[in-house]
């Protein structure tokens, strides 16, 4: 079963069962400053939990676009890592305004991934929140699963809240045996365990209690139902795969950078790598660009720069001698222009911005590489394993390396960073540029900004259309 087919079958099961289904919102969230991606399904239907939106529907499902490469989840260092982290990945969910609540969400879990997708059940194990008997009677009284199969975890995996005050409630993991191969061997390995084996693929919220500043939790009069299942996840247990990047939605994009590259994947695993980072980047830099981010130095803008920059160094791994990463929309958007037809109608300006980048980075990382190289070399004679903070201050200002790009590149040779030392030549920098600000007069020009802002002058954000020769892309 091919993820696109995953996906459909999800969101028909709920929909059958009373779910509209609502289209993913973008990936910049629109009026949630306190978010810096979008990373879970509940994200748009935030005011609904609250209370202070009505829709006219009290059961929904989508397919969401998410990011973790910022923010408070930020999964970018796990990219590479594990097999089952992505920068970008989809989220399916199924969610219950003050409509139905566990007997019915577990119900319906259970019934999609043992009689719809016909999981063994075997394989299949569920964690509850510690306190939660409610939620583990209806694990075991109605679904059948042993009570050995049933973890109880505590607040950290268990327990959900969207702040310290507010809805918040116990939830219920599901996770699938990847078998001895997938693990890491330890004795003590088991559900809960940091590696591949017991993989996450669901989780169910059950939003029940609202948390007062004091910490006292007053049971909600209509609790609800947040759930988010992983495509990405699920696809590789359907297609019997351990890694993600085994899956069709990864392996898409892979076979295009093996003809791009004229190598093949499996062939070596310092070339696997860096197809695997591309295939990763290539997704989260088409979806980001697509729904309005631009590389830059600063913010999202930032996370973007340093998702593409790590890519363009895989690249130049792989031996591009040229830009190569804007071809890989062309995969990203056969792979999934279906679901999200977005990608067709903005990929010739996500391609444009991506090329600009490239190109833009192309001018330094030769240069910035070829300094590395000889600091590691002369480190290493003086029996020295860190880049120390002017270096990588140097790095950065000049070559526009970020840090956790070099990083990045010198971990195979042993070597660390000092980012605190990093951190005190930015600061000296700030401090140098503020001198520099005060003496110029340029304050003069801020207060004529400040007084047009006052007189009711605005400006507008046109870059979108301005930036495309092919008309306005939002
Ligand atoms: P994990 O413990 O594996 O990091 P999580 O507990 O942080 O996952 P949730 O916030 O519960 O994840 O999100 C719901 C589901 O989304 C997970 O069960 C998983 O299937 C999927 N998911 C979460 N993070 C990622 C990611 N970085 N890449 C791919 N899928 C993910
Ligand atoms: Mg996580
Ligand atoms: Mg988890
Ligand atoms: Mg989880």
């Amino acid at each position: 079963m091919t993820g696109n087919e995953i996906r459909a079958r999800f969101l028909k099961f709920f929909a059958d069962r009373g779910h509209t289904v609502v289209p993913s919102s973008g990936i910049i969230p629109k009026n949630d400053p306190t978010l810096m991606f979008t990373n879970a399904g509940m994200n748009q239907f935030k005011d609904c939990f609250l209370g202070m939106e009505k829709r006219e529907y009290s059961r929904a499902c989508s397919s969401q676009k998410c990011v973790r490469a910022g923010g408070k989840h930020n999964d970018l260092e796990n990219v590479g890592r594990t097999a089952r982290h992505h920068t970008f990945f989809e989220m399916l969910g199924n969610f219950s305004f003050g409509d139905y609540f566990k007997k019915e969400a577990i119900a319906y879990a259970w019934e999609f991934l043992t009689r719809d997708l016909g999981l063994d059940k075997n394989r299949l194990y569920v964690s509850v929140y510690k306190e939660d008997d409610e939620a583990a009677d209806i694990w075991h009284l109605q679904e059948g699963v042993p009570r050995e199969r049933i973890f109880r975890f505590g607040e950290k995996d268990n327990f959900w809240s969207m702040g310290d005050t507010g809805p918040c409630g116990p939830c219920s993991e599901i996770f699938y045996d990847q078998g001895p191969e997938a693990g890491c061997g330890s004795p003590e390995c088991t559900v809960g365990c940091d590696c591949d084996r017991y993989m996450e693929i669901w989780n169910n919220v059950f939003m029940q209690f609202d948390r007062s500043s004091d910490g006292v939790l007053t049971p909600l009069p209509r609790p609800s139902v947040d759930t988010g299942m992983g495509l990405e996840r699920i696809s590789a247990v359907m297609q019997g795969v351990i890694t993600n990047y085994d899956t069709d939605l990864m392996q898409g994009i892979i076979r295009h950078v093996e003809r791009l590259s004229g190598k093949k994947y499996g062939a070596n695993e310092r070339d696997d790598v860096s197809m695997r980072v591309i295939a990763d980047h290539s997704r989260a830099t088409t979806f980001l660009i697509c729904d309005g981010a631009l590389p830059s130095n600063e913010g999202r803008g930032y996370v973007l720069r340093r998702i593409m920059r790590r890519a363009a160094r895989h690249a130049k791994m792989l031996g591009f001698a040229e830009p190569m990463l804007y071809h890989t929309v062309d995969a990203v958007r056969d792979m999934m222009g279906d679901a999200y037809p977005e990608l067709l109608e903005r990929e010739a300006y996500i391609k444009k911005v991506v090329l600009a980048e490239e190109q833009r980075f192309a001018e330094t990382l030769d240069r910035g590489l070829a300094i590395l190289n000889d600091e590691v070399a002369s480190l290493r004679a003086a029996g020295k394993n860190v880049i120390p903070g002017d270096t990588l201050f140097k790095l950065y200002d000049t070559y526009g390396f970020p840090t956790d790009l070099t990083a990045d590149i010198v971990e195979s040779e042993g070597f660390t960073i000092d980012e605190a030392g990093f951190e005190a030549c930015m600061e000296k920098q700030r401090e140098q540029a503020r001198e520099h600000w005060k003496g110029s007069g340029e304050e003069g020009i801020a207060q004529v900004f400040k007084e047009l802002h006052n007189c009711g002058v605005r400006s507008t954000f046109v870059g979108y259309d301005e930036m495309s020769a092919y008309g306005p892309v939002v």
